[in-house]
């Protein structure tokens, strides 16, 4: 697996640990040792996961993650805070504020990366390594191979990254913009109807087995895979 994961912690020693365990298992790590800082390093690029320090200099790891929630373009960016505090009133507060996990201090390595991984899954099951299988198509993200119905299907890479988005994010609607975001990367400068040309690609891809038909057109809204072939 591996995420782009931002730190925001004000101790170098804790800040080292964290980000040296995470490279370790795989992931890309981007540090902070503060919240103007972190914000700078967002609007850059959008991490997978944030993992986000309670008590920071200046503005706290608190009013940070209402900032990144109150915003239409960080909001979905799963947070897992980072505390010395175990008390129930700071957990409620984290909660109600969107984070969607919690480590206290002083944690193990193995702690802190299995719940970067169960944070990750539910949330950003794109960025696992987790193989998937719907209807009889089968993707796996560690080999880079797409079977439909036992046989190889050959994708380019924009096709293969569209697939597996779909693929871990089924029955749900993507506008041509989220889609943009997600598989090209939110800063990259590409016309919706690239979307579209990319679609239809993977369509032609999956056509001898039927699987196109996974991928409906929802009108006026955009994409969505659905799990199950229909004869519509
Ligand atoms: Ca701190």
């Amino acid at each position: 697996m591996s995420a782009n994961i931002l730190v925001v912690e004000d101790e170098p020693a804790i800040q080292t640990l964290i980000a040296t365990n995470l490279r370790r298992s795989g992931h890309n790590v981007l540090t902070a040792f503060d919240a103007e800082d972190a914000l700078n390093q967002v609007r850059q690029v959008l991490p997978d996961l944030i993992l986000l320090d309670w008590m920071l200099p200046g503005m706290s790891g608190i009013d940070l993650a209402r900032k990144i929630r109150s915003e239409q373009r960080t909001r979905d960016i799963p947070i897992i805070m980072l505390t010395a505090r175990s008390d129930e009133n700071d957990k409620v507060l984290g909660l109600e504020i969107g984070a969607d996990d919690y480590i206290t201090k002083p944690f193990s390595p193995r702690e802190l990366l299995a719940r970067t991984k169960a944070v990750l899954r539910r949330r950003a099951p794109q960025v696992t390594d987790d193989m998937v299988e719907i209807a009889g198509l089968r993707i796996d993200p560690v080999t880079h191979r797409v079977a439909a119905d036992g046989k190889q299907i050959n994708l380019g890479p924009t096709e293969f990254q569209l697939l597996h988005f779909f693929m871990t994010h089924a029955e749900r609607v993507h506008n041509r913009t989220q889609l943009l975001n997600q598989v090209w990367g939110d800063h990259v400068y590409v016309e919706e109807r690239t979307v579209d040309v990319h679609i239809r690609r993977l369509r032609a891809a999956l056509e001898a087995t039927g699987h196109d038909k996974l991928i409906q057109t929802v009108r006026g809204s955009g994409y969505r895979f659905s799990t199950a072939i229909s004869s519509v």
